[in-house]
């Protein structure tokens, strides 16, 4: 059960959120060029609209919902464990820097041994 516990890990970090962002941006740069070469009958200020609105729904728009949820899973380590007040926390990662493992509010990697201030 505790071991189950020690392996839960968050839907997102920040990295994760940016890395995915970048994918999803370069997908959509790659889509408006295709349309830019082989949709003759689009013109010009169209496709800078379509590709605008492309660019909101497939990047910014998950961007922000990710990042609303790592904010909501992360809130109760971020504020009151022995981890968030640890000088080897990593908050955008939520991570031991020291141990380079996850921190959750249900487990402590080092269980406080470690534990430095800020
Ligand atoms: S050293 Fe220990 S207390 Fe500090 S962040 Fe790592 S696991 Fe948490």
């Amino acid at each position: 059960m505790s071991e189950e516990k020690n392996e839960r890990q968050y839907t997102n970090t920040v990295g994760s959120i940016v890395s995915w962002a970048i994918f999803r941006a370069a997908a959509v740069i790659v889509a408006a060029y295709v349309v830019s070469e082989y949709v003759s009958w689009l013109d010009y200020s169209t496709w800078w609209l379509l590709t605008l609105i492309m660019f909101y729904a497939v990047v910014l728009h998950p961007m922000q919902i990710q990042y609303r949820i790592y904010r909501e899973e992360t809130a109760k380590v971020m504020d009151g464990t022995l981890c968030s007040t640890c000088r080897h926390f990593e908050p955008t990662g939520v991570m031991c820097s020291r141990l380079d493992e996850h921190v959750t509010e249900d487990s402590i990697p080092c269980e406080g041994e470690l534990w430095e201030p800020k």
